[in-house]
């Protein structure tokens, strides 16, 4: 097994992090620095200098020859362009060096990014510019800058920069409010998050025989295995020795990044894991989050295996989730989301409750749209991951609370502790009881919200820029009443009273799963985003608009620019499954199932001439049986076919992906139904690929 190791020494070794500076800068350096990080001050360029000089220096020595400014745009992954620090000399030899010029703006080519027509090609350039909020890393012997992507005209083509402009926006409106109830103290206030990451690991033989797995991340054709998780014997289980050993390996990685991977266990398919670190600030947890995707899939690789960071790389089992954990805290160190241990009396908590539960309720649209992608359209709605419809859970204390305020009636938590009340012996707010619904897309759970819709694939900046900006928006409402009140107490009373009032419909206690939810949600008048072609049609409200345009996060060239790189991305992506379908349909599984009919007919062949009594029956009716759906197999094709050339005479990004989700999509479906018939009738001798069993079981 692995060495030991020593985590307090190799965590963050590979992370120019706060510790680092101040042991590498000059003093009035560090301190320049540190300013530029809290304030958002701009860096002067002198200091740049030297801070991007002592970088390299530290980079070098721990073996770095590269340095690239490292961005997240539209592709929802990473990029990165790798230069070295190599200076020719006059002597014909070179230096190391790094300016800070390099260190601050980047100008990578920008034209085969997406930019939903913002850039245009003729104006290619894009810049990259450092984001001091965020520490310098070393990732495979290169110096990665994290930086903000915009265009050459300064629009945004990235997720990092609307993130951060969203996170200034509840700071802001957040310090308004608390200055209201008395707080002098808190200067800043950052949005907090702990993504729990789900992922199934495979064994990459295996996975090299599956053009469908590598050319999608998920498999198109594949009858069930004998045994899914039926048993529940995978949850929590016993993890296997191989994949101890590449956890092990994992974590060892995200501690060198200074990554606080902590929680680690098998999930309810088979094959499937998952990951929690202990939660960070939102631009920090975004940033770790995208590198831990990428070293899981590297760590993987080198044990053997191949990490699937799909939503759905498997039919008939779960598919992988990711839940986002959220909440509020002060620069001074307060959770603005604990209700202490009396919420009933904790107005300040009740009124950021309020802002959360009026703008999930106003805004759910668009908690919808960001998390749609076509991977996480398989699990919404599919009885293993929350509906389509947003909904959110407080627990029974909390609701009680809540209760009490709508009707006007005296809190009391049950008929023991009533008696208690007034003394500080109500036991605090755990987990036990918020935590119990499992089913809820969004759930308080004691100090924090999750949001448990998004997909496993996803890049978190997306649902965090939303809840950031909504709150924001509510808390400016909020604190523009309350500058106005004359009496204050009456005043956040009454707002209170209000949200929760007008916004019960969002709240809902029950199980998320069951058909009847869905009919009382359409009665409750909450949408139910089925797809996301049809999520994305409702991106462009008016009142969606007003709220991003209001505070900045996004321009309204942006946000157009981001619809139809969503919905071009979402096509595209049907398109490619769609083509990989054809290419597994015709040249391998077709020209198999005829192969084993030929067998199965010489057989029957061979047996008759050598006499009229050996029987021969089945390989005649298996023949028979396999031929007519070889045929309708063939149909199959031909149908999804013409609907590829259909696609082709279609106009508009919204036309072209409700094209694609209702009538490729379905062809697809009809095509997967036929093939994975024929699998479970078919010789594995003869079947092109590795099985269900064979790729879920065998690590
Ligand atoms: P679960 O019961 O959902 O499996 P845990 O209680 O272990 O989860 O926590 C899930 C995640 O929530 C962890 O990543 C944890 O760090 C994170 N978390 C805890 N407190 C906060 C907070 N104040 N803000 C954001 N995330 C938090
Ligand atoms: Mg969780």
């Amino acid at each position: 097994m692995s060495t030991p190791v020593n985590v307090p020494e190799i965590f963050g070794s590979l992370v120019f992090d706060d510790a680092t500076m101040k042991e590498r800068l000059p003093k009035q350096t560090y301190k320049a620095l540190k300013k530029t990080i809290q304030d958002g001050d701009v860096l002067d360029l002198n200091v740049a200098n030297i801070v991007a000089n002592a970088m390299k220096d530290w980079a070098v020595e721990k073996g770095a020859t590269h340095y690239t400014h490292w961005f997240q745009p539209m592709t929802g992954i990473t990029a990165e362009k790798h230069d070295s620090f190599i200076n020719p000399t006059d002597d014909g030899r070179v230096i190391m060096e790094f300016s800070g010029k390099e260190l601050i703006k980047g100008e990578p080519d920008a034209s085969s990014f997406p930019s939903g027509g913002i850039r245009a090609t003729f104006e290619a350039r894009g810049y990259t510019a450092w984001d001091p909020t965020s520490y310098a890393f070393i990732k495979d012997g290169t110096l990665c800058i994290p930086t903000a992507f915009c265009s050459y005209t300064g629009e945004v083509l990235d997720k990092k920069t609307p993130l951060l402009r969203s996170m200034e926006r509840i700071s802001d409106e957040a310090v308004r409010v608390l200055r209201l109830f008395g707080d002098n103290e808190t200067t800043r206030v950052v949005t907090t998050v702990g993504p729990e990451q789900e992922y199934f690991l495979i064994d990459k033989e295996l996975y090299e025989q599956r053009k469908d797995l590598i050319y999608t991340g998920r498999t198109l054709f594949g009858a069930k295995a004998p045994k899914g998780q039926e048993l529940e014997d995978h949850y929590f289980g016993v993890i296997r020795p191989r994949v101890v050993e590449f956890m092990a390996d994992l974590d060892r990685e995200l501690w060198k990044l200074g990554i606080l991977a902590k929680t680690k266990h098998n999930e309810v398919a088979p094959a499937q894991h998952e990951l929690a670190p202990i939660f960070t600030t939102t631009n920090l947890a975004t940033d770790h989050n995208q590198l831990t995707m990428e070293i899981m899939k590297k760590t993987a690789e080198k044990h053997g295996m191949v990490c699937l960071l799909h939503e759905k790389p498997f039919a008939g089992v779960n598919g992988s989730g990711k839940h986002n954990n959220w909440s509020i805290s002060t620069n001074t160190g307060k959770n603005l989301l604990n209700p202490g241990k009396m919420p009933a009396e904790n107005t300040q908590f009740l009124l950021f409750l309020a802002a959360v539960v009026k703008g999930v309720d106003e805004y759910q649209d668009l908690l919808r749209i960001s998390v749609a992608s076509a991977g996480n359209d398989h699990r919404l709605g599919a009885n293993e991951a929350p509906p389509a419809v947003i909904s959110m859970f407080l627990g029974d204390e909390l609701q009680a609370v809540i209760d009490s305020i709508v009707e006007g009636t005296e809190y009391s938590a049950d008929g023991k502790r009533k008696m208690q009340l007034g003394s500080n012996v109500l036991p605090d707010f755990t987990k036990d009881t918020t935590d119990r619904n499992r089913t809820s897309p969004f759930a308080f759970t004691g100090n924090k919200f999750e949001f448990r819709m998004l997909g496993s694939a996803l890049n978190i900046a997306c649902p965090n820029i939303m809840l950031n900006t909504i709150v924001a928006e509510e808390l400016s409402l909020f604190a523009d009443e309350l500058e106005k009140a004359d009496d204050f107490d009456s005043a956040v009373k009454d707002i209170i009273k209000k949200a929760f009032t007008e916004h019960q419909r969002i709240i809902f206690n029950g199980d998320n799963y069951a058909d009847e939810w869905l009919v009382e949600a359409e009665r409750r008048g909450l949408s139910n985003l089925r797809s996301t072609p049809e999520a994305f049609s409702r991106y462009l409200t008016e009142k969606n608009v007003e709220l991003f345009t209001k505070h900045k996060v996004y321009t309204e060239k942006e946000l157009n620019a981001r619809y139809e790189i969503m919905l071009e991305n979402y096509s595209k992506v049907i398109n490619i499954e769609a083509e990989t379908m054809l290419d597994m349909a015709k040249k391998d599984i077709l020209p198999s199932v005829s192969a084993y009919v030929r067998e199965l007919t010489d057989t029957a062949l061979s047996k008759k001439a050598l006499s009229d009594t050996i029987p021969c029956d089945v390989e005649i009716e298996l023949a028979e049986k396999l031929s007519k759906l070889n045929l309708c197999f063939s149909r199959k094709i031909s149908a999804l076919e013409e609907a590829l050339i259909k696609a082709k005479d279609i106009d508009g990004v919204q036309a072209l992906a409700d094209f694609y989700q209702g009538t490729v999509f379905a062809a697809m479906s009809e095509l997967r139904a036929v093939g994975d018939e024929m699998e479970i009738n078919v010789s594995s001798d003869y079947w092109p690929y590795p099985s269900y069993g064979d790729m879920l079981f065998s690590i």
